[in-house]
């Protein structure tokens, strides 16, 4: 027996029970991620809560689902700080998302906030130590518990008009505040309106502003059909994406309109938390997909501005 023919053979039959437990093992573990993302997608929604929106500027959504039992994916790379000192709070209680459209004044309309009446503000939560969170650290508080300062508050726009990036920009950069802009897609690099550039965008997401998706169009999601929503929703997120070379996972719901549909195409297209024009203080009971915002109206008083800061039951309008 040739004993260099016999160790070519065991070789040989060695090589191939590796590649057959090797082949096996990754079929099992394709299925096993396979059936991860069934048992992901099959998850009930469950519950349906009465939506009692506050906002005139933008139309009253017609229902939340309360997703909060939904699994989650993480967010991509969004900072997500340790709080440990001071007074904390957990998921049990509310945190204020205020929501901005223009920083810039015009006689009349509510949605224009003159600058110096921003930076008064922003002032205000600097000069009674407000933290401003990151919308990964909010998922994190009403997803997962994760503790925020007691004085937390979210800072957000809508739209994507220029103002944000001339006006307002500098002064969250005064203060190094965090904030984030819901932006229209389309309008990315539009030069007949005056609304933020791709260079704009990009300044502001290396400065403390993430830039989410506010639909291709400022659509009105809930008058769409669900693959129209979908559509919307995806190709938004995308473009943005590549835009800003991020992953994409924040939307806010044009005109606060939404119905159960445009939970299940957000949850479809990607997004791991949404926003509506509902009124009041953001807490886990709104479910992750459907979070409360308190609306800052250019007709407003300093002292409404300081009350739905303090009171999560503020007068909302
Ligand atoms: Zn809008």
């Amino acid at each position: 027996m040739n004993m260099r023919k016999t160790k070519k053979s065991i070789a040989i039959i060695l090589g191939i029970l590796i590649l057959v437990a090797a082949s096996v093992t990754t079929g099992y573990m394709i299925q096993v991620r396979t059936s991860e993302k069934q048992s992901k997608s099959v998850s009930a929604y469950k519950g349906m809560k009465n939506a009692s929106s506050q906002s005139k500027v933008e139309q009253r959504p017609e229902s939340a689902v309360n997703n909060e039992t939904i699994e989650q994916e993480q967010p991509a790379k969004t900072l997500v700080r340790e709080f440990k000192d001071g007074p904390l709070k957990y998921n049990d209680k509310g945190v204020p998302i205020l929501y901005y459209h223009s920083i810039d004044y015009e006689k009349g309309n509510e949605l224009r906030l003159p600058k110096e009446k921003f930076r008064e503000q922003m002032q205000y939560l600097k000069a009674n130590n407000y933290t401003t969170l990151t919308l990964g650290e909010l998922y994190e508080f009403i997803q997962n518990n994760k503790p925020i300062p007691e004085k937390s508050v979210v800072i957000t726009f809508d739209d994507g008009y220029e103002d944000n990036y001339t006006n307002a920009f500098p002064i969250l950069k005064d203060f190094g505040f965090k904030a984030a802009v819901f932006m229209i897609s389309s309008n990315v690099d539009n030069t007949q309106f005056k609304v933020l550039k791709s260079t704009e965008l990009k300044e502001m997401e290396e400065n403390g502003v993430e830039i989410e998706s506010h639909t291709v169009n400022h659509d009105k999601l809930s008058e769409l059909s669900y693959n129209d929503q979908l559509k919307t929703l995806k190709d938004s997120k995308e473009f943005l994406g590549k835009v800003l070379n991020k992953k994409i996972d924040y939307i806010c719901y044009p005109y606060g309109m939404f119905n159960k549909d445009t939970i299940k195409a957000s949850k479809e297209a990607g997004y791991i938390m949404g926003f509506t024009t509902v009124g009041g203080w953001a807490d886990k009971n709104d479910g992750i997909y459907t979070l409360n915002r308190v609306y800052v109206s250019a007709f407003d008083s300093m002292e409404k501005f300081k009350r739905s800061l303090t009171n999560p039951n503020y007068d909302r309008k």
